[in-house]
């Protein structure tokens, strides 16, 4: 088992990682004598709920089963989910436990935030992507009809509990969508984990426990370090070190966008973005061809798409990136690399030279 703290300016908080640690949550807890509730989701309940349930010491009827799926991550949903704890008559003291993917973690912190003005929660995040980002630093809430995560607030989490173990159910393309997210912490902020992803990749691919360990411990501490900087993603209007955790997602969206959310996983948008990212980053001349190479060999050995949609256009990629919550004041910012683990978020790059990597791209 490996063990972090984030620390944050008014609190912090330990990230555990290692194979088998479910059947301990009750000790990592710290809860003793307070009131616990459980959301998870209908995928996830048959395989870990009772497992879980009889770690905490708590019942079926303290924990909630929730639809599986990003199209319930809505206001409704989190409703239920006040309306449930209410009923139950939780109070402050309450702890609300998040079992599950990002969709569950985003969704049961969010109702923790608002819940009588905020209780503790606790995230046993199952997929590798939450694992390695979303439930970790902070950021809650639900999407709206006119945009993904449109209401939320930042409330952290009092304990995170990744257990490797659960990933072993994970769908592989679930599994290669965290992975994406695994290489852009190498590529934003730190090379010898790249060069490390570059050598334990097939390790990771058939779940090596301490390969999975290292990687998720080595993630979140990069994310952590990150939040840490800039909590509230409020630093230089958005284009502070929190804004480095962007890498690849400009032009990852404008994927998305183009495919509706369906087709493509947020990762392996993320991942075909991660690709465009280096490869502009060589054009402009601030990371060398090699390793722009280096990036894209990564991300196909790992079984992610290196080339956007059939028939994506460059003018389409130009106006889908405009509307990224990241363009300030009608400026197109970019997380671009000035080298393997050095990230930086730049509106003053050529424009020829995007144009030219969407073509190449297209
Ligand atoms: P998800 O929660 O939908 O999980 C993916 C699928 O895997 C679901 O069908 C789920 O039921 C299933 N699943 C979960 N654990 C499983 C397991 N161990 N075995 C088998 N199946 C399992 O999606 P996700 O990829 O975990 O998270 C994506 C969400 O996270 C998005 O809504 C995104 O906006 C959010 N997110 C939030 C942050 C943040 O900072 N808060 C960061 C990144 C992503
Ligand atoms: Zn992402």
């Amino acid at each position: 088992m490996k063990s972090l703290n984030v620390e944050l300016a008014d609190r912090s908080y330990p990230i555990r990682i290692g194979a088998g640690l479910l059947a301990d949550a009750r000790q990592y807890a710290e809860v003793e004598g307070r009131r616990l509730k459980l959301v998870t989701d209908s995928n996830v309940a048959p395989l870990y709920l009772t497992h879980v349930l009889n770690a905490l010491n708590l019942k079926e009827e303290d924990a909630l089963v929730l639809p599986a799926g990003e199209e319930h991550k809505s206001w409704a949903t989190v409703e239920r989910v006040l309306d449930w704890m209410l009923g139950a008559r939780l109070n402050r003291d309450g702890v609300l436990v998040a079992l599950g993917g990002g969709v569950i973690g985003d969704m049961a912190g969010f109702a923790a935030a608002i819940y009588q003005r905020g209780i503790d929660f606790i995230q046993i995040p199952t997929t590798l992507l939450a694992q390695v980002d979303s439930s970790v630093g902070g950021k809650t809430g639900v999407n709206h009809p006119r945009g993904k995560n449109m209401i939320g607030a930042f409330h952290q989490p009092r304990l995170v509990l990744a257990d490797t173990t659960a990933l072993r159910s994970l769908p592989q393309r679930e599994l290669l969508a965290g992975i994406a997210e695994v290489i852009k912490y190498g590529m934003l902020a730190d090379s010898d984990f790249f060069k490390w992803l570059e050598q334990r990749l097939d390790d990771l691919l058939v779940l090596d426990t301490d390969a999975l360990t290292k990687a998720i411990y080595r993630s979140c501490e990069l994310k952590a370090r990150i939040v840490a900087q800039d909590e509230r993603e409020s630093l230089a209007g958005g284009a502070g070190p929190r804004a480095l955790l962007n890498l690849g997602h400009t032009f990852g969206h404008a994927i998305e966008t183009y495919t509706g959310y369906t087709q493509w996983l947020h990762g392996e948008a993320v991942a075909t973005g991660l690709v465009m990212a280096a490869d502009l980053s060589a054009r402009l001349g601030w990371m060398s061809a090699k390793d722009a190479e280096r990036c894209t060999r990564l991300v196909a050995r790992a079984g992610l798409p290196v080339k956007p949609p059939a028939g994506m256009t460059p003018e389409q990629f130009l106006e889908l990136m405009g509307h990224d919550k990241k363009v300030a004041a009608g400026k197109l910012r970019l997380v671009l690399m000035r080298g393997i683990g050095l990230a930086v978020v730049s509106g003053d790059f050529d424009k020829d030279a995007l144009q030219a990597t969407l073509e190449h791209f297209t």
